[in-house]
C-alpha cells in the first residue's frame, strides 16, 4: 500500500482485521509532519460503511460531531437565506477532524514513515518493482496506489494527469473562536456557514476545539497572483466579471499574509462586515488551486497494480472524496482477503476496479456539476444546489 491517507489507512486497517499482511509506505516522515487539514463529514453509506468494515464505527460515533451537520447560507449582505439544523438523532453525515480520523485508523497499524515512492514498474520477474526517493527498491505481489492527487503509482497504469478546474481556494483558520471571536462563533454555529457571490464564495467550517477553517473560493487563472495583464483577456474569455481580474492583480507574494488578506478583502468588498471578519481574523493563507482527473477516468487493467481514492479519481472537494477513498479501501481489502490464490487475487482486483470506476464516475459528474454551480456567475445557482442536496 502506497500512501497513508484515508484510502490507504482504511485498506490496511480492514486487511489487518482479517489478519492479512500489509505494508503501508508513506512519504511523510511522521503522522503529524504536516497539519492534517479540515473537518470531514462521513456519509452513512460511504465513509461510515467503511469504518464499519474496519470495526471502528462505535469509536467513530464517540469522536464525531453530529451537530456539525448544521449548515447556514447567508446572502452577501448577511441576511440568513437558509438555516439547516440536524435532528438530535441524525447520524447521516457527522463531522470528524482529519487528525482524529487518521489516529483512529492508524491504531495498531505499522506504517513505514518517510518512504516516498518515485516510480512503480509492473511486470518484472520478481513482481511489481517499487523505487523509493532514498534510492532503495523492493518488489511486491500487489501495489495499491493510494498516494493522492499527484500519485507516483498512477503512471504505471494510466497516462492521465490532473488538470486545473479554474477555481482556486485560499484557506485560512481561526483558533479558539468561542472565546476570541464569539460573534463569529455565533455566525458559524455548530457546523458551517457559506456565502456565495458572483464567481466567488466564502465558507467557514467549525472543527473540534474551537478551530475554524475558512475557505475563500473564486474563479481565476492558475497564476492569478503573478500576472494581471495576461489575465485580462483570459478572464473575459472565461466569462469572469472585470472586477475579479482587477482585484486579483499582479505581483502578489503568497507568503505575505497581510498582502493576501488585503487582496481577498478587496475581492469580497461590499460583503457584510461579519462575513469579512472571517478573513480579517484569519491566520496564515494557503492557496489550494482545485485540480481534477478526467471524469470517469479508467485504465486497462495492469496485473499487480491498482489505484484508490484521489489517485484514481481526483474530483472537486464537495464532501465525497475521502468518503469514496475509504469505502474503496475497505472494499478492496475485503476482496483481497477473500481471494484464495494469486489468480483469484488478480480477478478480485479487476472486479473491484470495475465497481470503483462506475461509482466514482457518477460522483465525479455530480461534483464537477456542483462546483460549476457553487462558484458561478449566478449565485442563485449555489442556493438552488443546496436546496437539492440538503435534507429538508
Ligand atoms: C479543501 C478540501 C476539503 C475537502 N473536504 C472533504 C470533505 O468534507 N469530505 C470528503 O469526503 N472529502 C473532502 N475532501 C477530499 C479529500 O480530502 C480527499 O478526497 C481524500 O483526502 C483522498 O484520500 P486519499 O487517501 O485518496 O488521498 P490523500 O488524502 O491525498 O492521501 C495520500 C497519502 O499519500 C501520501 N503520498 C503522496 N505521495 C506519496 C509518495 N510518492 N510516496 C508515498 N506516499 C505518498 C501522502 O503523504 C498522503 O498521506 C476535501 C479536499 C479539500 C482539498
Amino acid at each position: 500500500m502506497i500512501g497513508g491517507g484515508p484510502a490507504g489507512l482504511t485498506f490496511a486497517r480492514v486487511l489487518h482485521r482479517h489478519d492479512h499482511p500489509v505494508t503501508v509506505l508513506e512519504r511523510d516522515p511522521a503522522p503529524d509532519a504536516r497539519p492534517p487539514g479540515g473537518t470531514l463529514d462521513l456519509h452513512e453509506n460511504l465513509g461510515q460503511l467503511a469504518l464499519d468494515k474496519a470495526g471502528l464505527l462505535a469509536e467513530f460515533r464517540a469522536l464525531s460531531r453530529p451537530e456539525g451537520q448544521a449548515m447556514r447560507i447567508l446572502d452577501t449582505d448577511g441576511t440568513v437565506l437558509r438555516d439547516w439544523r440536524p435532528r438530535p438523532d441524525d447520524r447521516a453525515n457527522p463531522e470528524i477532524d482529519r487528525g482524529q480520523l487518521r489516529d483512529l485508523l492508524l491504531g495498531p497499524l505499522d506504517v513505514q514513515w518517510g518512504r516516498g515512492v518515485t516510480e512503480v514498474v509492473p511486470g518484472t520477474r520478481d513482481g511489481v518493482l517499487v523505487r523509493f526517493a532514498d534510492g532503495r527498491q523492493e518488489t511486491f505481489d500487489l501495489v495499491v496506489g493510494a498516494d493522492g492527487a499527484w500519485s507516483r503509482v498512477r503512471p504505471a497504469v494510466s497516462s492521465a494527469t490532473p488538470h486545473y478546474t479554474g477555481v482556486t481556494v485560499v484557506e485560512t483558520s481561526l483558533d479558539d473562536v468561542d472565546t476570541r471571536h464569539p460573534d463569529l462563533a455565533r455566525l458559524i454555529g455548530d457546523g458551517s456557514v457559506a456565502v456565495y457571490g458572483v464567481n466567488r464564495g466564502l465558507v467557514a467550517q467549525r472543527n473540534s476545539g474551537g478551530h475554524v477553517k475558512v475557505y475563500a473560493q473564486f474563479r481565476a487563472p492558475l497564476d492569478w497572483h503573478t500576472s494581471l495583464d495576461r489575465h485580462r483577456g483570459v478572464n473575459r474569455r472565461a466569462g469572469l466579471d472585470a472586477g475579479l481580474g482587477a482585484v486579483l492583480g499582479a505581483g502578489l507574494d503568497l507568503a505575505d499574509v497581510e498582502a493576501v488578506r488585503s487582496r481577498l478583502l478587496a475581492l469580497f468588498e461590499g460583503w457584510a462586515a461579519p462575513v469579512l471578519d472571517l478573513l480579517r481574523h484569519g491566520t496564515a493563507f494557503v492557496p489550494r488551486p482545485l485540480y481534477v482527473l478526467p471524469v470517469s477516468h479508467t485504465w486497462a487493467h495492469v496485473p499487480g497494480v491498482t489505484l484508490l481514492g484521489d489517485a484514481a479519481h481526483l474530483m472537486p472537494p464537495l464532501g465525497v472524496g475521502a468518503n469514496l477513498a475509504m469505502l474503496e479501501g475497505a472494499e478492496l481489502a475485503e476482496s483481497v482477503a477473500a481471494a484464495p490464490g494469486p489468480g483469484d487475487l488478480d480477478e478480485a482486483v479487476r472486479a473491484f476496479e470495475e465497481q470503483m470506476w462506475a461509482r466514482a464516475g457518477r460522483w465525479a459528474k455530480f461534483t464537477m456539476a456542483g462546483l460549476e454551480r457553487l462558484v458561478s456567475p449566478d449565485p442563485t445557482e449555489a442556493l438552488a444546489f443546496f436546496d437539492e442536496v440538503q435534507p429538508s
